[in-house]
């Protein structure tokens, strides 16, 4: 650390990202990544003459992806904010909306305690039930920010959205965040309730479902006055904050709606096949609606099997929260990557190499 760090960031515990190894090729399962490559459209997009586009900056309107959003979606472009990834607008919402505090679960995606930490804001985790749920109950009448991811990471789990839509009645006089980075794989969406309440904020991903995660784009729904609160933070902190190349494969993304669809199926099937392997191996599994499981085995401890898999070529996600530690967060890749997984979990368990 540097004299010249600010006081309040000098214990600012910084958010840790997944591992992204350049040691040798993993069967990478660890940070929820497609195995999929994008949509072919997508690829044949990126050419020389894009590349030279590059001389000029991007549109800080992001007119053609968001028209294009709103038509997918049945929303207008009012309603959409565009960003370098969800993490950004998660960013935008934590620095805009998190005056009266946050509340969020406990085991949850990490960087909403960053977000609360980074600004300042008194962060309330909630603890989750002992079968890892959402007890909606307890996010009533906050009068603080709310944020939900749904599903929820790491744990896969849904929240009904009857229940969201009881969030936010009894916190009308502040924001509703709900992360839906997962909703593709199975999940439900909040989206018809945002013409109804001025208070919900949705983020989505390119990163997940749409094979996108390198290219960093995210995007939010909500009512056209958070929409215009979130422009401001970023017309005050980064107006390009999409490159070219970025938005032009996010508009191509969004036109091949039907090859993710089928990608995602492919996947939830490919779920249902990898979690009845791991019970069968004698794993609890978590019911998940996302593209990944969370597992554990009394048979080894979580960071020891992590740590056996990695030696075999295999890499998936620990936590160290003790709540946790006994889980690894296992990203679906295609059925082949899962057929090694299942056949390396059996040697690892139950042959003693
Ligand atoms: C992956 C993830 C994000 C962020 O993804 P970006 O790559 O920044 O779009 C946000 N929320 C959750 C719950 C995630 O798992």
């Amino acid at each position: 650390m540097s004299r010249f760090l600010k006081e309040q960031y000098q214990s600012l515990e910084a958010y840790t990202p997944g591992e992204q190894p350049r040691d040798m090729q993993y069967i990478k399962l660890n940070t929820n990544e497609s195995p999929y490559p994008p949509a072919p459209s997508v690829v044949e997009a990126m050419t020389g003459e894009q590349v030279e586009l590059l001389r000029l900056y991007s549109d800080p309107t992001a007119k053609h992806l968001k028209e294009r959003l709103a038509g997918l979606y049945g929303v207008e472009p009012e309603n959409i904010f565009v960003s370098n990834g969800s993490d950004e607008v998660l960013n935008f919402a934590f620095m805009a909306f998190g005056g009266n505090g946050a509340a969020f679960p406990d085991i949850s995606y990490g960087f909403y305690e960053v977000y609360a930490d980074l600004y300042g804001i008194q962060a309330e985790k909630i603890l989750l039930e002992a079968d890892f749920s959402i007890d909606y109950r307890k996010y009533c009448g906050k009068n603080k920010m709310v944020v939900i991811a749904n599903p929820n990471a790491p744990t896969g789990m849904t929240i009904p959205v009857s229940q969201i839509e009881e969030i936010l009645k009894t916190n009308p006089n502040s924001l509703v965040l709900i992360d839906e980075a997962y909703v593709d794989f199975g999940g439900e969406s909040c989206l018809p309730l945002i013409a109804r309440y001025d208070n919900l904020l949705m983020t989505r991903t390119f990163s997940k479902s749409r094979c996108l995660a390198g290219g960093r784009l995210g995007y939010a729904f909500a009512n056209p006055a958070i929409i215009a609160d979130l422009e401001k933070i970023k017309y005050s902190t980064n107006p390009y904050n999409i490159n070219r190349l970025t938005l032009l494969l996010g508009e191509k993304t969004v036109d091949a709606e039907s090859y993710y669809l089928e990608k995602c199926a492919e996947i939830q099937k490919t779920r249902a096949w990898t979690a009845e392997q791991l019970e069968g191996l004698g794993f609890t599994v978590l019911p998940s609606s996302a593209n990944f499981l969370f597992a554990k085995t009394d048979k080894m401890d979580g960071g020891e099997l992590y740590r056996k898999l990695k030696e075999r070529g295999i890499l998936v996600r620990h936590f160290t929260n003790p709540r946790i530690c006994q889980f690894n967060r296992i990203t679906i890749g295609t059925m082949e990557q899962m057929a090694v997984l299942v056949g390396t979990l059996k040697e690892v368990l139950y042959e003693n190499v």
